[in-house]
This record gives structure tokens, sequence and C-alpha cells, in this order.
């Protein structure tokens, strides 16, 4: 598992984040926020997907990655884990 910083671009991916150059506080709301305005960016990436399961695999804490907060990756991780 690697745990990427979002201001640098480790993945080939990465070049195409419409999260560049956004201020990453916006990615990393208060745990009782949605993270509406890191998914309004997200909702629009085309490497949303990318992203996401980048996200799940590396079991990343915190932020919001691919549009999902990080209860709303632990739910997919568990939803994927029961349809297996
Ligand atoms: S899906 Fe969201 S967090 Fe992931 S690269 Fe795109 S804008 Fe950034």
């Amino acid at each position: 598992m690697q745990t990427i910083e979002r201001t640098t671009t480790t993945f080939p991916w990465q070049q195409l984040a419409r999260c560049k150059g956004v201020d990453p506080e916006v990615f990393h709301p208060a745990p009782e926020e949605d993270g509406h305005d890191a998914k309004q960016i997200c909702t629009l990436c085309p490497v949303r997907e990318a992203c996401l399961e980048h996200a799940l695999s590396a079991r990343e804490k915190f932020g919001v990655w691919g549009g999902y907060t990080e209860r709303e990756r632990r739910r997919e991780i568990r939803r994927r884990r029961r349809s297996a």
C-alpha cells in the first residue's frame, strides 16, 4: 500500500486530476462535513474511477478521493466484500 500526496503526481492518472492546484483543504473536510465542495470537483474529473480505485486499494484514510469521503469508502469496501 502506498499513500500519496495530492499535490504530487505519483501516478500517471494524477496528471489529469481536476483537483490539481485546488486548495488541499477542500479535500479534507471536517469529519462532520460531507465534502460537498470536493465532490463537486470530483464529479467532472476524468480520472475519478482511477482515483477511487487507488484510494480503496491503498486504504487512504483521510480526505475525499474519487468523490468518496472516508466513511463512504469504508462503506464501499464493505459492499464489495459482501458481493464478492
Ligand atoms: S476524483 Fe477528485 S480527488 Fe480524485 S483526482 Fe479527480 S478531482 Fe482529485
